[in-house]
């Protein structure tokens, strides 16, 4: 599968250098405003191709875009340090009205898929920009904050994030909600299973996760200015989703409605293939994780009125 890549800065160059080295695409076209930039970038990593998947690895124009699968929007600006994700927006949304009509104009049938932030009012301003069905406009959502909250659970529990199944819904963002209740290790929940291993989650434990899950964009960028593996992963991860029509269980976001909210994009787990997203669903949650999906839904749906989108 072809796939174009819309900004070339670290979360497109990531997701690109990540998708070589785990294949999925086939030809990879990375576009930028800053053309040298885009260049340099396939360079570089074109040098990866002959330790990873067979890619060809281009920089190019909104026409060399023709033929993808799926197209990264990674473009804008990035956010400095203490700024809210949710202040990018006015930002950022500048920047996607021209892009999204160049992406469409060369390939109407392309899944969209959409990184940057604030990533849930993105990708629901792309999806109405571009006018495609829902589940062919996807943003990241909380697939990094999902990722981290394994990652955290994993490292307490001493076993593989992959043998981790725990959940964050919602924005990805401040009022994000980490899915305790349904959280699993294997089979068991992660309570039974801390307890069986002799690492209870107490309370001081489940904090210092919950923090880690929900500071760690902060925290990463007081030390380096911006998290780019991460989410570079993440976007590789959805992209060979959708190349090997397979059917993964991730958190994506994508607009629908949520627990009563009408027409608003976060994320939920969903079922991810060839046509982008084909099913959703909200796992069994307890009342004040209800509650809280809730209002994380009710604020983004406040924000993209704001917009007038
Ligand atoms: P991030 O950390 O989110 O990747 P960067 O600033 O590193 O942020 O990358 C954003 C990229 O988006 C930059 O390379 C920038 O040149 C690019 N960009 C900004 N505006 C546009 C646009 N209108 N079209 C294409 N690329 C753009």
């Amino acid at each position: 599968m072809k796939v174009g890549i819309v900004g070339a800065g670290m979360v497109g160059s990531s997701a690109a250098f990540a998708m070589v080295m785990r294949g999925g695409a086939s030809r990879i076209v990375l576009v930028d405003l800053d053309e040298k930039r885009a260049r340099a970038e396939a360079e570089d990593i074109g040098h990866a191709v002959p330790f990873g998947a067979a890619v060809r690895v281009d920089a190019g124009g909104y026409d060399d875009l023709r033929g993808c699968g799926v197209v990264v929007l990674a473009c804008g600006v990035g956010q400095k340090p203490g700024e809210t994700r949710l202040q990018l927006l006015g930002r950022n949304a500048a920047v996607f009205r021209s892009v999204v009509g160049e992406v469409m104009r060369v390939c109407p049938e392309a899944i969209l898929l959409v990184a940057s932030n604030p990533v849930d009012i993105m990708g629901q301003i792309t999806q109405r920009l571009s006018g495609l069905p829902a589940g062919r406009v996807i943003g990241s959502g909380t697939i990094l904050d999902t990722a981290r909250f394994r990652w955290l659970l994993g490292r307490h529990l001493g076993i593989a994030p992959r043998s981790v199944h725990g959940y964050v819904l919602g924005e990805h963002g401040d009022s994000e909600v980490l899915a305790w209740s349904a959280a699993r290790a294997g089979n068991v929940s992660v309570g039974s299973f801390a307890a069986q291993m002799g690492a209870p989650i107490t309370d001081e434990v489940r904090a210092r996760i919950d923090t880690g899950v929900r500071r760690a964009a902060y925290t990463i960028i007081e030390g380096k200015g911006a998290t780019w593996y991460g989410i570079g992963a993440g976007l590789a991860r959805i992209v060979a989703a959708i190349a090997a029509d397979e059917g993964a269980v991730l958190t994506v976001s994508v607009a629908s409605e949520v627990l009563g909210v009408r027409d608003v994009a976060c994320s939920l787990p969903r079922v991810v293939g060839a046509e982008g997203v084909v099913a959703e669903l909200v796992p069994e949650l307890d009342d004040s994780e209800t509650e809280a999906l809730r209002a994380s839904a009710e604020m983004l749906k406040r924000t993209v009125e704001a917009v007038g989108m």
